[in-house]
């Protein structure tokens, strides 16, 4: 476990790095986004059944089946808000919805919500700071390096985007982002 820990660390340090030299290749390949976050919720669902947590996906509206944009960075984005809601909740469902916006070549939207122990008003500022974690207890309770949202801003950002969430202490947080698409070539799934 240690070591899984030590690779999971230098992974990281690694992304941020290349991040931070400007070296991150943002692909544009097809992707159907709902068949990302149903890949993606399955993925996660080994950690959230351990913890007897309920993984909801849903999806709002019309959904374009293909948008081009650059899978292993959603992927990479969606399972690090994924894995926080799950670390930082106890019990309830997690919800996990993606949306697109009819507007210009089009948006993406994600929003990964749980009903945890949110985020204290003091701490939201530097939520998003490499090595930054609410208090200084939270490593010793939770793990975490306070890198992921650190890289999840740089990606979102690295890929036109923005990212964003709201919190209250002790009833959950919702983070959210949405990347600009370039102008869509596909149909709409109804
Ligand atoms: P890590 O999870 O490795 O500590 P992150 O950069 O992903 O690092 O998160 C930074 C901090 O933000 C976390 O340590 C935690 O204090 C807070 N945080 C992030 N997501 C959540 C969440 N869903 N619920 C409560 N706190 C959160």
């Amino acid at each position: 476990r240690n070591g899984r820990h030590l690779v999971a660390l230098i992974n990281d340090i690694l992304d941020l790095s290349r991040v931070e030299a400007g070296r991150l290749d943002v692909g544009r390949i097809s992707v159907d986004p709902f068949a990302l976050v149903d890949e993606v919720c399955s993925l996660m669902s080994v950690r959230t059944a351990s913890k007897r947590l309920d993984l909801r996906i849903e999806a709002r509206g019309r959904i374009p089946v293909s948008v081009r944009s650059d899978p292993t960075r959603l992927r990479q984005i969606l399972i690090n808000l994924l894995g926080n809601a799950i670390k930082f909740t106890e019990s309830g469902a997690i919800e996990l919805r993606v949306w697109h916006e009819e507007v210009g070549g089009g948006r993406l939207w994600f929003a990964v919500s749980d009903p945890g122990i949110g985020i204290a008003p003091e701490a939201q500022a530097r939520i998003f700071e490499a090595f930054t974690q609410a208090d200084s207890s939270m490593t010793r309770r939770y793990g975490g390096s306070g890198l992921g949202l650190a890289i999840c801003q740089r990606l979102v950002e690295g890929m036109g985007g923005s990212i964003d969430f709201r919190s209250h202490a002790g009833e959950g947080s919702t983070f959210w982002f949405e990347v600009p698409l370039p102008r869509a070539q596909a149909p709409l799934t109804v």
